[in-house]
């Protein structure tokens, strides 16, 4: 009778505690702590381990959540075969997150459907997963959200937003002239990141030609200076992962018609 009005007790301080899990698994794990002979602390530790995995598991899933990571890519799925030009030593570095202590940018330079955006989907999946608050945006969404705020009188806040997460990937600089006020917002969101927190950017031009992307040399220049001081710069190149179906098709096509087209010669 004791016993069961100190497990309800116990139920009770779970239950005010918001240890939801651990109150759930309070059965099972009294249980096995019988069976199995288990300590008083081994038993406890059982008990608050089962809460403490749940609780990382929730702050994980809220931490990808706000990442709006457009994609499942992960680093893990990066075909290195399809990508020669990227060492795989330094996405191996690049995936241990260690950059993000030195607050080092990356610049993921390349053609279209060589596989920036994916890299840099990874590369924030791998933050997340560390961790790290992280957040995916386009150049052309942080440009019209800058020009929202900056009619509705909200600049300083979303300049705030945009200095919070440790990560900030900012993909597809360059496919999209950008009005000339997204220069200036896009120069205060790097400057005020500048040596605290990283930046991964993602262009299809190479830096010689931001002026052009930004309409503006100047404030092209001074972002790049900031951008590139500490910073890893990763060239991919070859053919568009989106065409090698293709490719592939119109090979298989050509070898096909080659072949018929021998074919009467014997
Ligand atoms: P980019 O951003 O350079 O235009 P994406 O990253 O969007 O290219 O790549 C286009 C598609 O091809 C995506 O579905 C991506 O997952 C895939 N892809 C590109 N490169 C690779 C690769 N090396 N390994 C695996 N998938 C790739
Ligand atoms: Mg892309």
């Amino acid at each position: 009778m004791a016993q069961a009005s100190v497990y309800q007790q116990l139920r009770g301080h779970l239950a005010t505690l918001r240890l939801h899990d651990a109150a759930e698994h309070l059965p099972a794990v009294l249980d096995s702590a019988v069976a199995e002979g288990l300590s008083v602390t081994a038993a406890l530790e059982r008990l608050l381990a089962l809460e403490v995995d749940a609780t990382e598991a929730r702050r994980l899933a809220g931490r990808l959540r706000f990442a709006s990571l457009p994609t499942p890519a992960t680093l893990e799925d990066f075909d290195h075969d399809a990508a020669p030009g990227v060492d795989p030593s330094l996405l191996a570095e690049l995936a241990t997150c260690r950059y993000l202590e030195s607050a080092t940018n990356i610049l993921l330079v390349g053609p279209p459907g060589v596989g920036k955006t994916h890299v840099a989907v990874g590369l924030a999946r791998k933050a997340a997963e560390a961790g790290y608050r992280t957040y995916f945006t386009t150049a052309a969404d942080l440009a019209a959200r800058c020009h929202r705020a900056a009619i509705e009188g909200r600049w300083a806040t979303t300049m705030r937003f945009y200095a919070g997460p440790t990560l900030l990937v900012i993909d597809e600089l360059g496919y999209l002239p950008l009005p000339a006020e997204a220069a200036s917002a896009l120069f205060q969101v790097v400057s005020q990141r500048y040596l605290k927190t990283s930046i991964v950017i993602t262009t299809n031009r190479g830096v010689g030609s931001w002026g052009e992307v930004l309409g503006d040399t100047t404030v092209a220049a001074a972002m790049l200076d900031r951008l590139l001081h500490r910073s890893v710069v990763l060239t991919l190149d070859g053919d568009s992962y989106r065409l090698r179906d293709h490719h592939a098709r119109n090979d298989n096509l050509r070898r096909t018609t080659t072949g018929t087209n021998r074919a009467p010669l014997r």
